[in-house]
């Protein structure tokens, strides 16, 4: 089932829709188009990052630590990062003709993997016609229907341009619908890089140890209260000491930005009473989990529909988009039906519209999240076996097409527990399975993700090479 590994680390004791639960027998997975199969074999005898090196060098002088969003720096493993060439399924090639393994899937998207054949057919026929109107298309249309359809809590949608964006947009209108300013938000939660949230966040920020930002005036998160995640005593304190006073609870429904973390059973609900009781918004920031853990978000999965809801990476199937809605009270606040503004010259445009459209179709046949399910849970075993056999504290858990594992004892039930993770120790195994061809994210405190394009080959040589490095680390 889509749950916790058991007896190790993180015990999950969810409580989900059953329809989930139901296990794919492996002659029923060949129906996955599978677009590669390649062999990562004896590849790494020359394996070297000549090219990589020369490329980052010159990138260094070129823009803010050589890259354009501060993990892919690799800073936290030390080294320094693969520049990549091209992707396709579930693998990916450097500029040195290295190929790898990949769970980052740029971070999300790529849950049917990588450039994927209709995907990229359809966005041709519709490159043909343009690539952005400023004005209203068909496709806006239909990428709406299919998100307010999977989503229960969305009536309405706003597409944006990135998941920082939908959260900008979100706060906002959870404000202007409340009349009040104060929100919490969970340490180790991240949504997005704008000011209001840089307060305790969890990704890059929490990757490069900075507590929070240079720049971000006082005032702009004056209004940010936080509490530990998992910590619903820590939640009623802050609702009593704030009466009448909070515009929202925002988080993520589980968390992928400080690693891979999920709620303890009842405080999804919980933090559903308490937003109810006292005329608050609830938040679920699905930018990452949306599509990813069940068809319909997290909130499908657990059966908690939040008031509002974020979107992001997959339903942009690879290109840059985002999104926020909800019930349509609120989200007829929004500009031009409401008073609320917000805007974006390439919003809705008819290429990510296109690509979004071709993902979600892909993921609503039949078996798609049994499929991750089982690879998933194949591969966190195995790695989390593969641990214990060479004597590592390991623990780890996943929900369908989202994992993550810490090298601590465990239980991982907040970000200060994921900090007690020996970072050092994941910097070796790290670089260890890059060479041996598997490309995990650069840091201890960022989740993995599956695809559909993962075969049971590509999981079968993670767990074998994660053998090889845990035995020498
Ligand atoms: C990735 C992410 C964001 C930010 O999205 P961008 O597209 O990188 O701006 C916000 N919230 C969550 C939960 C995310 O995982």
């Amino acid at each position: 089932m889509a749950a916790s590994i058991s007896g190790i680390g993180i015990g999950l004791g969810l409580s989900c829709s059953s329809n989930l639960s139901k296990s794919l027998h492996s002659s029923q997975s060949s129906g996955f188009r599978v677009k590669m199969t390649v062999s990562v074999e004896d590849k790494k005898k020359n394996y070297t990052l000549q090219k990589s090196e020369e490329a980052f060098n010159a990138a260094k002088n070129l823009m803010p630590g050589g890259v354009n969003s501060p993990v892919r720096a690799f800073k936290s493993v030390g080294g320094q990062p693969i520049v990549i060439d091209s992707v396709k399924g579930s693998h990916m090639w450097d500029i040195d003709g290295n190929e790898y393994i990949d769970y980052v899937g740029s971070w999300g998207p790529a849950i049917i993997g990588h450039a994927d054949d209709e995907v990229l057919a359809a966005l041709a026929e519709t490159m043909k016609k343009g690539t952005s109107f400023g004005a209203p298309c068909l496709l806006e249309n239909v990428l709406a229907e299919m998100v307010i359809s999977a989503v229960p809590s969305i009536e309405m949608v706003r597409f944006v341009n990135s998941g920082t964006e939908a959260c900008m947009g979100v706060l906002r209108l959870a404000r202007a619908f409340t009349g009040r300013e104060k929100i919490i938000k969970f340490e180790g939660c991240y949504h997005g890089h704008a000011d209001p949230f840089l307060v305790k966040a969890g990704s890059g920020v929490a990757t490069l140890g900075l507590p929070d930002s240079p720049g971000v005036p006082r005032a702009a998160t004056f209004e940010t209260l936080t509490a530990p995640y998992n910590d619903i005593l820590a939640v009623e304190n802050l609702f009593n000491s704030n009466k009448g006073e909070l515009a929202a609870v925002i988080l993520e429904p589980v968390v992928g930005n400080s690693g891979f973390i999920p709620p303890k059973p009842d405080f999804l609900e919980a933090l559903q009473r308490l937003t109810k009781e006292n005329g608050t918004l609830l938040i679920f920031d699905e930018v990452m989990t949306g599509f990813r853990l069940s068809y319909g978000g997290a909130q499908e999965y657990f059966g908690i529909t939040p008031d509002l809801t974020t979107l992001g990476k997959i339903i942009g199937g690879g290109l840059p988009v985002g999104a926020y809605g909800g019930r349509r009270e609120i989200m007829e606040m929004v500009a031009p039906a409401g008073p609320m503004y917000q805007a974006g010259t390439l919003s809705g445009n008819p290429l990510a519209m296109t690509a979004g459209i071709q993902t979600l179709k892909r993921l609503k046949e039949p078996g798609t999240y049994e499929y991750l399910d089982k690879i998933t849970g194949q591969l966190v075993q195995g790695i989390l076996d593969a641990g214990k056999k060479t004597g590592h504290a390991i623990c780890g858990g996943y929900i369908n097409g989202m994992f993550g594992f810490f090298f601590t004892e465990g239980p991982v039930y907040n970000f200060d527990d994921a900090k007690k993770s020996d970072t050092a120790k994941f910097a070796r195994f790290y670089r260890g399975m890059l060479e041996e061809g598997v490309y995990l994210a650069p840091s201890q405190f960022e989740a993995g993700f599956t695809s559909l394009a993962h075969t049971q080959e590509d999981i079968q040589k993670t767990i074998a090479a994660a053998e090889k490095v845990l035995s020498k680390i």
